[in-house]
């Protein structure tokens, strides 16, 4: 048996939340969350005695609130017993469980850093590694890769939270879903989407062709109504389709854009070519990438507050922001087994808005999405991420390079990268060898075999050029990644 019937034999005998929420419910997502909160109230003393006798229905953000920290709390428990870096890291900050009472005692918990992750990923697990259902790999800021490990119990309550998160969005069991991305990603989208789809009933198509011919045919022959897929690819899609074929007469009814920024011009494109609403999801690899959805109002993302409390901190003070005010976002999760991870600094830039939301969400709260990275990584292609040291073996390869950077710009569905050498002796020989050695690098190498990226440039500039000094090794220059 695959990895996915497995799984599936799995999620038969469960019975997952999402299947509880009411047929005429108005805001599944947000329902699924209060039923999660009222099961762990029913099973748990300790959240019962601090809420008290007036129990969660109807939730309201206070004890919401409360049901978060009592899972902090828990989860603080559960990584002092099996979790290593955290029963090391709360000894030395003298950081107990009992100490979380309020938001505020959330700073007393010190801050886990991505770098931290990526050189000592096993120190996060809560199980041995055999116990793992899965492990996706991510790569770090300094060229370490962070394994992310899930345990079984992690992977059914991701496939919860997205079969919600389908619900309301506005799937039904007469519709179906096409799975649109075009690459073996570190992780398989399909198999929590695919399963997601099925405890609901709903239909799903998993095409990862490049091809978009190959993708228009597998969306007519499900009888596709719903589309997810990464913007740029969708774009790719909708660009090269759309000369031959009316794309609104397909009668898609929404897209969802995952896993990369979705600029508002590309969104209102998209909206254009299909006649159908493009909303965005937001997720991490860390978090199990399901993390937030947008509703109608596209104002905001849904967070998945049940499995994640989010805090947004001035990067520079650590001290907490107000509502609305744009920060760095910092993760803990909730109900982890797999990877562990508290108060994890995401290196995003984000807000989080408080509830209510205009479609009606009335204890949720809302991220603004990341709109810029602090840390040097940028996806290009389809998804490969670059960052700055990728490069330099490649473009150092001849003494007369004093330095380079990388602009990233785009032209139709490719992303360029054109290189600005420093260099006393600019020649076409050089040129061709920086290009030669770029292309061989294995996310240049991909990203050209899929027709996503564009041949690299070589530029050549004088030494001690204007910005030689203070440029950013890479600049993004993509409008669609504002
Ligand atoms: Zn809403």
């Amino acid at each position: 048996m695959g990895l996915r019937e497995s799984m599936m034999a799995v999620i038969v005998r469960h019975k997952l939340l999402a299947n509880q929420i009411p047929k005429d419910c108005k805001h599944p997502l947000e329902e699924w969350m209060a039923i999660k909160a009222r099961k762990t109230y029913s099973k748990n003393k300790e959240l019962r005695e601090w809420i008290g006798n007036t129990g969660l229905d109807p939730m309201t953000r206070e004890n919401f609130e409360k049901y978060q920290l009592f899972r902090v709390r828990e989860q603080m428990r559960y990584a002092e017993e099996n979790v290593p870096y955290y029963r090391n890291k709360f000894k030395e900050a003298g950081v107990r469980p009992e100490d979380i009472r309020t938001y505020d005692d959330l700073t007393k918990i010190p801050l886990t850093e991505p770098n931290d992750l990526a050189e000592k990923s096993m120190l996060f697990y809560g199980v041995s590694v055999t116990k793992m259902l899965r492990e996706f790999t991510t790569s770090g800021t300094t060229g370490h890769k962070k394994s992310i490990g899930y345990t079984q119990n992690d992977m059914i309550s991701k496939i919860d939270i997205v079969a919600s998160a389908l619900r309301d969005i506005g799937m039904t069991k007469k519709d179906s879903l096409h799975i649109m991305f075009p690459m073996v990603f570190a992780w398989d989208p399909s198999l929590v989407m695919v399963g997601a789809c099925n405890i609901l009933g709903y239909g799903s198509s998993v095409c990862a062709e490049v091809d978009v011919e190959k993708q228009l045919k597998s969306m007519k022959e499900a009888g596709s109504t719903y589309i997810i897929g990464i913007p740029s690819f969708i774009y790719r899609v909708t660009t090269l389709l759309s000369k031959e074929t009316d794309l609104k007469a397909l009668g898609i009814k929404k897209i969802i854009s995952s896993s990369e920024p979705l600029s508002e011009s590309l969104r209102a494109l998209l909206q254009d070519a299909w006649g159908c609403k493009v909303i965005d999801v937001w997720g991490m690899t860390e978090f199990g990438l399901a993390c937030a959805v947008e509703c109608d109002e596209q104002n905001g993302l849904h967070t998945d507050e049940a499995n994640m409390l989010m805090e947004i901190i001035d990067p520079e003070t650590l001290e907490h922001l107000p509502a609305g005010q744009k920060g760095e976002l910092v993760i803990t999760a909730l109900n982890a087994e797999g990877t562990v991870l508290i108060r994890y600094r995401t290196h995003d830039i984000a807000a989080l808005l408080d509830p209510p939301c205009g479609c009606g969400a009335h204890f949720n709260k809302r991220l603004m999405k990341p709109s810029g990275r602090m840390d040097l990584q940028f996806k290009i292609g389809n998804g490969h991420k670059v960052y700055p040291v990728l490069f330099d073996e490649a473009v150092f390869l001849s003494p007369d390079v004093i330095d380079y950077h990388v602009d990233i710009t785009r032209e139709g569905y490719r992303d360029v990268l054109t290189f600005e050498v420093e260099t006393e002796n600019p020649n076409d020989d050089l040129a061709h060898s920086i290009v030669k050695a770029v292309s061989s690098i294995m996310e240049i190498e991909d990203g050209l075999a899929e027709d996503l990226v564009a041949e690299p440039r070589v530029r050549f500039i004088e030494p001690n050029h204007d910005y030689a000094v203070k440029v950013k090794k890479i600049r993004d220059l993509r409008e669609n990644y504002d």
